[in-house]
Protein backbone atom coordinates (compact mmCIF):
# COMPACT_ATOMS: atom_id res chain seq x y z
CA UNK A 1 0.00 0.00 0.00
CA UNK A 2 1.28 3.24 -0.91
CA UNK A 3 -0.11 6.68 0.43
CA UNK A 4 -1.14 9.42 -1.47
CA UNK A 5 -1.61 13.26 -0.29
CA UNK A 6 -4.88 15.11 -0.52
CA UNK A 7 -2.82 17.86 -2.10
CA UNK A 8 -1.19 16.41 -4.90
CA UNK A 9 2.02 17.49 -4.82
CA UNK A 10 3.98 14.97 -2.43
CA UNK A 11 5.51 11.49 -3.86
CA UNK A 12 3.53 8.23 -2.94
CA UNK A 13 5.18 6.78 0.02
CA UNK A 14 5.29 3.65 2.18
CA UNK A 15 3.71 3.49 5.78
CA UNK A 16 6.83 3.33 7.01
CA UNK A 17 7.86 6.63 5.79
CA UNK A 18 4.67 8.00 6.74
CA UNK A 19 4.12 6.86 10.62
CA UNK A 20 6.55 9.25 11.93
CA UNK A 21 5.28 12.35 9.83
CA UNK A 22 2.63 14.98 10.30
CA UNK A 23 1.72 16.70 7.36
CA UNK A 24 2.85 15.29 3.93
CA UNK A 25 5.47 17.92 2.75
CA UNK A 26 2.91 19.64 0.05
CA UNK A 27 0.59 20.35 3.56
CA UNK A 28 -1.98 18.07 2.52
CA UNK A 29 -2.57 14.49 4.47
CA UNK A 30 -1.74 11.27 3.52
CA UNK A 31 -4.52 9.25 2.37
CA UNK A 32 -4.08 5.32 1.30
CA UNK A 33 -3.90 5.17 -2.63
CA UNK A 34 -6.76 2.55 -3.00
CA UNK A 35 -9.41 1.30 -0.54
CA UNK A 36 -8.21 -2.19 0.30
CA UNK A 37 -11.65 -5.15 0.56
CA UNK A 38 -12.49 -6.66 3.67
CA UNK A 39 -13.23 -10.29 4.30
CA UNK A 40 -16.29 -10.21 6.25
CA UNK A 41 -17.31 -13.93 6.68
CA UNK A 42 -13.81 -15.00 7.65
CA UNK A 43 -13.16 -11.77 9.61
CA UNK A 44 -16.49 -12.40 11.48
CA UNK A 45 -15.34 -14.35 14.51
CA UNK A 46 -11.64 -13.89 15.10
CA UNK A 47 -10.67 -12.46 18.14
CA UNK A 48 -10.23 -8.54 18.83
CA UNK A 49 -6.04 -8.68 18.11
CA UNK A 50 -6.32 -10.86 15.06
CA UNK A 51 -9.06 -8.92 13.68
CA UNK A 52 -6.77 -5.85 14.26
CA UNK A 53 -3.93 -7.67 12.23
CA UNK A 54 -6.70 -8.34 9.53
CA UNK A 55 -7.51 -5.04 9.12
CA UNK A 56 -4.02 -2.96 9.82
CA UNK A 57 -2.21 -5.42 7.54
CA UNK A 58 -4.17 -3.94 4.31
CA UNK A 59 -2.73 -0.47 5.37
CA UNK A 60 0.61 -1.14 6.64
CA UNK A 61 2.65 -3.96 4.55
CA UNK A 62 6.33 -2.98 5.42
CA UNK A 63 6.34 -4.22 8.87
CA UNK A 64 7.05 -7.61 9.46
CA UNK A 65 6.62 -7.38 12.98
CA UNK A 66 3.46 -6.39 12.90
CA UNK A 67 1.19 -9.22 13.60
CA UNK A 68 3.47 -9.38 16.86
CA UNK A 69 3.15 -5.43 17.61
CA UNK A 70 -0.59 -5.86 17.48
CA UNK A 71 -0.82 -8.72 19.88
CA UNK A 72 1.02 -6.44 22.29
CA UNK A 73 -0.80 -3.34 21.80
CA UNK A 74 -4.55 -4.82 22.33
CA UNK A 75 -3.40 -7.32 25.32
CA UNK A 76 -6.44 -8.39 27.74
CA UNK A 77 -5.13 -7.16 30.32
CA UNK A 78 -4.22 -3.54 29.26
CA UNK A 79 -8.31 -3.70 27.88
CA UNK A 80 -9.95 -5.20 31.15
CA UNK A 81 -10.88 -8.26 29.14
CA UNK A 82 -10.07 -10.07 25.72
CA UNK A 83 -13.37 -8.66 23.99
CA UNK A 84 -10.90 -5.23 23.94
CA UNK A 85 -14.32 -3.29 22.96
CA UNK A 86 -17.33 -5.04 24.13
CA UNK A 87 -20.85 -3.83 23.19
CA UNK A 88 -23.20 -3.21 26.16
CA UNK A 89 -26.77 -3.75 24.71
CA UNK A 90 -29.37 -1.10 26.53
CA UNK A 91 -32.25 -2.92 24.53
CA UNK A 92 -32.42 -4.84 21.48
CA UNK A 93 -31.69 -2.66 18.30
CA UNK A 94 -29.95 -0.33 20.49
CA UNK A 95 -25.90 -0.69 21.42
CA UNK A 96 -22.83 0.86 23.24
CA UNK A 97 -19.89 0.04 21.76
CA UNK A 98 -17.46 0.32 24.90
CA UNK A 99 -14.00 2.18 23.58
CA UNK A 100 -12.94 3.60 26.80
CA UNK A 101 -11.42 0.27 28.87
CA UNK A 102 -7.86 1.17 28.16
CA UNK A 103 -5.59 2.57 30.69
CA UNK A 104 -6.83 6.48 30.20
CA UNK A 105 -10.51 5.53 30.29
CA UNK A 106 -10.85 7.25 26.52
CA UNK A 107 -11.14 6.01 23.01
CA UNK A 108 -7.91 7.25 21.94
CA UNK A 109 -6.30 4.91 24.02
CA UNK A 110 -7.17 2.01 21.13
CA UNK A 111 -4.76 4.28 18.78
CA UNK A 112 -2.27 5.27 21.06
CA UNK A 113 -1.09 1.80 22.39
CA UNK A 114 -0.65 0.68 18.64
CA UNK A 115 1.09 4.02 18.07
CA UNK A 116 3.08 2.97 21.18
CA UNK A 117 3.90 0.03 19.69
CA UNK A 118 5.20 1.04 15.84
CA UNK A 119 7.24 4.22 17.35
CA UNK A 120 9.12 1.98 19.07
CA UNK A 121 9.39 -0.76 16.58
CA UNK A 122 10.53 1.53 13.35
CA UNK A 123 13.27 4.08 16.06
CA UNK A 124 15.27 0.78 16.58
CA UNK A 125 14.89 0.25 13.13
CA UNK A 126 16.34 3.24 11.99
CA UNK A 127 18.46 3.35 15.57
CA UNK A 128 16.96 7.01 15.90
CA UNK A 129 14.82 8.61 18.74
CA UNK A 130 12.46 10.51 19.03
CA UNK A 131 11.08 13.53 21.81
CA UNK A 132 7.40 13.98 21.26
CA UNK A 133 5.99 17.27 22.13
CA UNK A 134 2.86 18.10 22.79
CA UNK A 135 -0.31 20.19 24.44
CA UNK A 136 -3.33 18.89 25.85
CA UNK A 137 -6.88 19.68 27.44
CA UNK A 138 -6.89 15.92 29.10
CA UNK A 139 -7.16 13.34 27.02
CA UNK A 140 -5.04 13.00 24.11
CA UNK A 141 -2.26 14.12 26.42
CA UNK A 142 -2.73 11.02 28.88
CA UNK A 143 -3.12 8.72 25.90
CA UNK A 144 -0.32 9.21 24.63
CA UNK A 145 1.73 9.31 27.88
CA UNK A 146 0.73 5.90 28.69
CA UNK A 147 0.90 4.35 25.06
CA UNK A 148 4.81 5.88 25.57
CA UNK A 149 5.99 5.58 28.89
CA UNK A 150 8.91 3.53 29.45
CA UNK A 151 9.54 2.82 25.30
CA UNK A 152 12.71 2.89 24.30
CA UNK A 153 14.10 5.94 21.91
CA UNK A 154 11.05 7.54 23.06
CA UNK A 155 10.96 10.49 25.44
CA UNK A 156 7.25 12.65 26.16
CA UNK A 157 7.00 16.40 26.39
CA UNK A 158 4.10 17.56 27.15
CA UNK A 159 2.08 20.77 27.83
CA UNK A 160 -0.64 20.85 29.99
CA UNK A 161 -2.76 23.96 31.54
CA UNK A 162 -1.62 24.57 35.14
CA UNK A 163 -4.99 23.61 37.58
CA UNK A 164 -7.68 23.85 34.44
CA UNK A 165 -7.83 20.07 33.99
CA UNK A 166 -10.22 17.50 36.09
CA UNK A 167 -8.53 16.40 39.08
CA UNK A 168 -8.56 12.98 37.69
CA UNK A 169 -7.02 14.03 34.42
CA UNK A 170 -4.36 15.68 36.04
CA UNK A 171 -3.72 13.33 38.19
CA UNK A 172 -3.69 10.99 35.82
CA UNK A 173 -0.98 12.37 33.83
CA UNK A 174 1.07 13.60 36.75
CA UNK A 175 1.25 10.47 39.18
CA UNK A 176 3.29 8.79 36.29
CA UNK A 177 6.80 7.73 37.15
CA UNK A 178 8.45 6.73 34.20
CA UNK A 179 11.74 8.56 33.88
CA UNK A 180 10.97 8.98 29.86
CA UNK A 181 7.95 10.79 30.27
CA UNK A 182 7.80 14.73 31.23
CA UNK A 183 4.70 16.60 32.36
CA UNK A 184 4.94 20.80 32.00
CA UNK A 185 1.93 22.12 33.61
CA UNK A 186 2.23 25.75 32.00
CA UNK A 187 1.03 29.20 33.88
CA UNK A 188 -2.01 29.82 31.44
CA UNK A 189 -4.75 27.83 29.41
CA UNK A 190 -4.68 25.32 26.56
CA UNK A 191 -4.56 28.14 24.09
CA UNK A 192 -1.08 29.08 25.51
CA UNK A 193 0.21 25.00 25.78
CA UNK A 194 -0.81 24.91 22.08
CA UNK A 195 0.93 28.46 21.42
CA UNK A 196 3.94 27.08 22.97
CA UNK A 197 3.97 24.16 20.83
CA UNK A 198 3.36 25.70 17.54
CA UNK A 199 6.13 28.08 18.74
CA UNK A 200 8.92 25.25 19.09
CA UNK A 201 8.06 23.75 15.93
CA UNK A 202 8.48 26.83 14.44
CA UNK A 203 12.21 26.58 15.05
CA UNK A 204 13.51 24.80 12.32
CA UNK A 205 17.14 23.92 13.33
CA UNK A 206 15.37 22.87 17.34
CA UNK A 207 13.04 20.74 15.95
CA UNK A 208 15.64 18.90 13.59
CA UNK A 209 18.51 19.42 16.30
CA UNK A 210 16.05 17.67 19.20
CA UNK A 211 14.10 15.22 16.58
CA UNK A 212 10.77 16.50 17.99
CA UNK A 213 8.20 14.68 16.91
CA UNK A 214 4.54 14.18 17.33
CA UNK A 215 1.11 12.09 17.88
CA UNK A 216 -1.51 14.10 16.45
CA UNK A 217 -5.00 12.79 15.38
CA UNK A 218 -4.08 13.09 11.37
CA UNK A 219 -1.61 10.70 11.77
CA UNK A 220 -2.68 7.60 9.41
CA UNK A 221 -1.87 4.87 12.22
CA UNK A 222 -3.96 6.30 14.95
CA UNK A 223 -7.00 6.25 12.03
CA UNK A 224 -6.07 2.58 10.50
CA UNK A 225 -6.15 1.76 14.02
CA UNK A 226 -9.62 3.11 15.08
CA UNK A 227 -11.21 1.17 11.81
CA UNK A 228 -11.10 -2.07 13.76
CA UNK A 229 -13.51 -1.68 16.38
CA UNK A 230 -16.44 -0.25 13.75
CA UNK A 231 -15.78 -4.26 12.26
CA UNK A 232 -15.60 -5.75 16.27
CA UNK A 233 -18.87 -3.34 16.72
CA UNK A 234 -20.49 -4.84 13.55
CA UNK A 235 -19.93 -8.26 14.26
CA UNK A 236 -21.00 -8.11 17.88
CA UNK A 237 -24.48 -6.95 16.91
CA UNK A 238 -25.52 -9.00 13.64
CA UNK A 239 -25.41 -12.63 12.50
CA UNK A 240 -24.64 -11.91 8.99
CA UNK A 241 -23.63 -9.70 6.57
CA UNK A 242 -27.17 -9.27 4.75
CA UNK A 243 -27.90 -6.96 7.70
CA UNK A 244 -26.84 -2.76 7.87
CA UNK A 245 -25.86 -1.09 11.31
CA UNK A 246 -26.28 2.44 11.94
CA UNK A 247 -23.22 3.85 14.12
CA UNK A 248 -23.17 7.36 15.94
CA UNK A 249 -20.03 8.83 17.08
CA UNK A 250 -19.53 11.71 19.19
CA UNK A 251 -17.07 13.93 16.76
CA UNK A 252 -14.14 16.52 17.43
CA UNK A 253 -11.22 16.47 14.80
CA UNK A 254 -13.39 13.95 12.56
CA UNK A 255 -10.98 11.08 13.32
CA UNK A 256 -13.05 8.99 14.97
CA UNK A 257 -16.23 8.63 12.87
CA UNK A 258 -13.47 9.14 9.62
CA UNK A 259 -12.17 5.82 10.54
CA UNK A 260 -16.20 4.61 10.26
CA UNK A 261 -16.31 5.84 6.43
CA UNK A 262 -13.03 3.94 5.82
CA UNK A 263 -14.37 1.06 7.05
CA UNK A 264 -17.61 1.93 5.09
CA UNK A 265 -15.38 2.12 2.16
CA UNK A 266 -13.61 -1.14 2.86
CA UNK A 267 -17.21 -2.99 2.60
CA UNK A 268 -18.55 -3.02 5.57
CA UNK A 269 -22.65 -2.78 5.66
CA UNK A 270 -22.71 0.67 7.55
CA UNK A 271 -26.08 2.29 6.54
CA UNK A 272 -25.81 5.55 8.39
CA UNK A 273 -22.87 7.29 10.36
CA UNK A 274 -24.59 9.80 12.30
CA UNK A 275 -22.14 12.45 13.38
CA UNK A 276 -22.77 14.35 17.06
CA UNK A 277 -21.81 17.76 17.57
CA UNK A 278 -21.87 19.34 20.57
CA UNK A 279 -21.62 23.77 20.90
CA UNK A 280 -19.07 23.62 18.58
CA UNK A 281 -21.10 22.45 15.33
CA UNK A 282 -18.92 23.44 12.75
CA UNK A 283 -18.97 19.35 11.48
CA UNK A 284 -22.99 19.16 12.19
CA UNK A 285 -23.67 22.48 9.99
CA UNK A 286 -21.55 21.36 7.19
CA UNK A 287 -23.40 17.87 7.10
CA UNK A 288 -26.81 19.78 7.48
CA UNK A 289 -26.40 22.92 5.14
CA UNK A 290 -22.73 21.80 2.92
CA UNK A 291 -21.29 24.97 4.27
CA UNK A 292 -18.38 24.69 6.13
CA UNK A 293 -17.16 27.54 8.11
CA UNK A 294 -14.52 27.47 10.44
CA UNK A 295 -15.48 28.79 14.13
CA UNK A 296 -13.32 31.83 15.43
CA UNK A 297 -13.76 31.18 18.66
CA UNK A 298 -13.41 27.67 20.59
CA UNK A 299 -16.42 27.98 23.04
CA UNK A 300 -15.41 25.75 26.48
CA UNK A 301 -18.29 23.05 27.25
CA UNK A 302 -18.74 20.13 29.56
CA UNK A 303 -17.95 17.83 26.84
CA UNK A 304 -14.21 19.23 26.47
CA UNK A 305 -12.69 16.75 24.16
CA UNK A 306 -14.97 17.80 21.15
CA UNK A 307 -14.48 21.53 21.82
CA UNK A 308 -12.25 22.58 17.98
CA UNK A 309 -12.84 25.07 15.72
CA UNK A 310 -12.26 23.51 13.10
CA UNK A 311 -11.91 19.59 12.26
CA UNK A 312 -8.58 18.18 11.24
CA UNK A 313 -9.43 15.12 9.75
CA UNK A 314 -12.13 16.55 7.39
CA UNK A 315 -9.89 17.18 4.37
CA UNK A 316 -9.36 13.22 3.85
CA UNK A 317 -13.21 13.03 3.69
CA UNK A 318 -13.26 16.04 1.22
CA UNK A 319 -10.73 15.01 -0.78
CA UNK A 320 -13.20 12.27 -1.73
CA UNK A 321 -16.01 13.62 -2.34
CA UNK A 322 -14.12 15.62 -4.96
CA UNK A 323 -13.10 12.41 -6.55
CA UNK A 324 -9.98 12.37 -5.63
CA UNK A 325 -9.28 15.63 -7.49
CA UNK A 326 -5.91 17.87 -5.60
CA UNK A 327 -6.98 20.80 -7.53
CA UNK A 328 -10.13 21.08 -5.95
CA UNK A 329 -9.10 20.24 -2.41
CA UNK A 330 -6.43 22.94 -2.76
CA UNK A 331 -8.68 25.40 -4.06
CA UNK A 332 -11.48 24.91 -1.37
CA UNK A 333 -8.48 25.26 1.39
CA UNK A 334 -7.42 28.33 -0.07
CA UNK A 335 -11.07 29.68 0.12
CA UNK A 336 -11.25 28.39 3.29
CA UNK A 337 -7.79 30.40 4.77
CA UNK A 338 -9.21 33.25 2.83
CA UNK A 339 -12.71 33.45 3.76
CA UNK A 340 -12.84 30.71 6.57
CA UNK A 341 -15.62 28.79 4.84
CA UNK A 342 -16.29 27.25 1.78
CA UNK A 343 -19.66 25.79 0.46
CA UNK A 344 -20.40 22.97 -1.28
CA UNK A 345 -24.24 23.09 -1.19
CA UNK A 346 -24.72 24.05 -4.99
CA UNK A 347 -21.65 21.63 -6.29
CA UNK A 348 -22.66 18.65 -7.77
CA UNK A 349 -20.60 16.96 -4.45
CA UNK A 350 -23.17 17.86 -2.39
CA UNK A 351 -25.69 15.20 -3.09
CA UNK A 352 -22.69 12.58 -2.70
CA UNK A 353 -22.47 13.49 0.84
CA UNK A 354 -25.85 11.63 1.72
CA UNK A 355 -24.82 8.80 -0.29
CA UNK A 356 -21.63 8.60 1.78
CA UNK A 357 -23.98 8.15 4.87
CA UNK A 358 -23.30 10.94 6.61
CA UNK A 359 -26.25 12.31 8.93
CA UNK A 360 -25.71 14.59 11.81
CA UNK A 361 -26.84 16.60 14.84
CA UNK A 362 -25.98 19.17 18.03
CA UNK A 363 -25.98 18.62 22.20
CA UNK A 364 -25.67 21.23 24.43
CA UNK A 365 -25.04 21.35 28.26
CA UNK A 366 -28.57 20.83 28.65
CA UNK A 367 -28.88 17.85 26.48
CA UNK A 368 -26.25 16.15 27.53
CA UNK A 369 -27.51 16.69 31.50
CA UNK A 370 -30.74 15.18 30.30
CA UNK A 371 -29.58 12.09 28.15
CA UNK A 372 -27.17 11.12 31.66
CA UNK A 373 -30.59 10.97 33.28
CA UNK A 374 -32.64 8.87 30.61
CA UNK A 375 -29.66 6.48 30.15
CA UNK A 376 -29.03 6.30 34.20
CA UNK A 377 -32.84 5.73 34.74
CA UNK A 378 -33.84 3.97 31.52
CA UNK A 379 -30.93 0.72 31.65
CA UNK A 380 -29.28 1.70 34.74
CA UNK A 381 -26.01 2.98 33.24
CA UNK A 382 -23.68 5.93 33.67
CA UNK A 383 -22.57 7.41 30.27
CA UNK A 384 -20.01 10.36 29.98
CA UNK A 385 -20.43 13.89 28.92
CA UNK A 386 -19.12 12.97 25.23
CA UNK A 387 -20.79 9.67 24.97
CA UNK A 388 -24.44 11.23 25.81
CA UNK A 389 -23.66 13.86 22.86
CA UNK A 390 -23.70 10.71 20.50
CA UNK A 391 -26.80 8.82 22.09
CA UNK A 392 -28.81 11.95 22.22
CA UNK A 393 -28.13 12.68 17.95
CA UNK A 394 -28.20 8.73 17.91
CA UNK A 395 -31.78 8.79 19.03
CA UNK A 396 -32.87 11.76 16.63
CA UNK A 397 -31.68 9.49 13.57
CA UNK A 398 -32.70 5.64 14.85
CA UNK A 399 -34.70 3.68 12.68
CA UNK A 400 -36.83 0.49 13.33
CA UNK A 401 -34.91 -2.71 12.28
CA UNK A 402 -31.42 -1.42 12.18
CA UNK A 403 -28.87 -1.89 15.26
CA UNK A 404 -27.70 1.13 16.18
CA UNK A 405 -24.27 0.92 18.21
CA UNK A 406 -23.31 4.21 20.22
CA UNK A 407 -19.60 4.70 20.63
CA UNK A 408 -18.98 4.97 24.08
CA UNK A 409 -15.76 7.56 24.26
CA UNK A 410 -15.06 7.78 27.80
CA UNK A 411 -15.68 6.70 30.85
CA UNK A 412 -18.04 8.89 33.17
CA UNK A 413 -14.98 8.91 36.14
CA UNK A 414 -13.17 11.04 34.08
CA UNK A 415 -16.38 13.95 33.98
CA UNK A 416 -16.80 13.67 37.88
CA UNK A 417 -18.59 16.62 37.84
CA UNK A 418 -20.75 16.81 34.99
CA UNK A 419 -21.82 13.28 36.23
CA UNK A 420 -22.67 14.87 39.82
CA UNK A 421 -24.76 17.79 38.40
CA UNK A 422 -26.78 15.23 36.38
CA UNK A 423 -27.53 12.72 38.57
CA UNK A 424 -26.46 14.04 42.17
CA UNK A 425 -23.79 11.39 42.98
CA UNK A 426 -20.51 10.01 41.98
CA UNK A 427 -19.85 8.10 38.82
CA UNK A 428 -18.43 4.75 39.59
CA UNK A 429 -15.06 4.40 39.04
CA UNK A 430 -12.75 1.28 37.84
CA UNK A 431 -10.86 -0.11 41.18
CA UNK A 432 -7.34 0.68 40.47
CA UNK A 433 -7.94 4.15 39.64
CA UNK A 434 -10.10 4.51 43.43
CA UNK A 435 -6.64 6.39 45.02
CA UNK A 436 -5.20 8.12 42.25
CA UNK A 437 -5.60 12.01 43.20
CA UNK A 438 -3.64 10.34 46.55
CA UNK A 439 -0.57 9.54 44.86
CA UNK A 440 2.65 11.37 44.58
CA UNK A 441 2.62 13.92 41.57
CA UNK A 442 5.27 14.73 39.56
CA UNK A 443 5.62 18.07 37.16
CA UNK A 444 7.41 20.95 36.12
CA UNK A 445 5.42 24.12 36.13
CA UNK A 446 6.64 26.38 33.70
CA UNK A 447 5.55 29.73 32.31
CA UNK A 448 3.74 29.70 29.10
CA UNK A 449 7.21 30.56 26.84
CA UNK A 450 8.52 28.98 24.11
CA UNK A 451 12.04 29.39 25.23
CA UNK A 452 11.73 28.37 28.45
CA UNK A 453 10.44 25.61 26.90
CA UNK A 454 13.39 24.63 24.74
CA UNK A 455 15.59 24.91 27.53
CA UNK A 456 13.60 22.35 29.31
CA UNK A 457 13.88 19.43 26.33
CA UNK A 458 17.37 20.74 25.56
CA UNK A 459 18.28 20.14 29.51
CA UNK A 460 16.53 16.59 29.25
C1 LIG B 1 -11.13 12.88 21.20
C2 LIG B 1 -12.48 12.57 21.75
C3 LIG B 1 -13.66 12.72 20.97
C4 LIG B 1 -13.63 13.27 19.56
O1 LIG B 1 -13.04 12.37 18.63
P1 LIG B 1 -12.52 12.90 17.21
O2 LIG B 1 -11.77 11.76 16.64
O3 LIG B 1 -11.63 14.09 17.51
O4 LIG B 1 -13.71 13.29 16.41
C5 LIG B 1 -14.88 12.35 21.54
N1 LIG B 1 -14.96 11.90 22.80
C6 LIG B 1 -13.86 11.76 23.59
C7 LIG B 1 -14.02 11.27 24.97
C8 LIG B 1 -12.58 12.08 23.09
O5 LIG B 1 -11.49 11.94 23.88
Amino acid sequence: MRYVSTRGAAAPQRFTEILLEGLAPDGGLYVPQAWPKADLPSWRSLPYPALAYEVLSKFIDDIPALESLVKRAYAARTFGGEEITPVKTLEPGLHLLALANGPTLAFKDLALQLLGELFEWILKEKNQSLNILGATSGDTGSAAEYAMRGKRGIRVFMLSPHQRMTAFQSAQMYALQDANIHNLAVKGVFDDCQDVVKAVNADAAFKAQHRIGAVNSINWARVAAQVVYYFKGYFAVTKDERQSVDFAVPSGNFGNIYAGYVARRMGLPIRKLILASNENDVLDEFFRTGKYRIKRKVQHTTSPSMDISKASNFERYVFELVDRDPARVKDLWRRLEADGEFDLSHSPYWPRVASSGFVSGKSSHHDRLSTIRMVFEKYGLMIDPHTADGVKVALEHREPLVPLVCLETALPAKFAATLREALGREPQRPAEWRHLEQLPQRFTLIEPDADAVKRYIASH
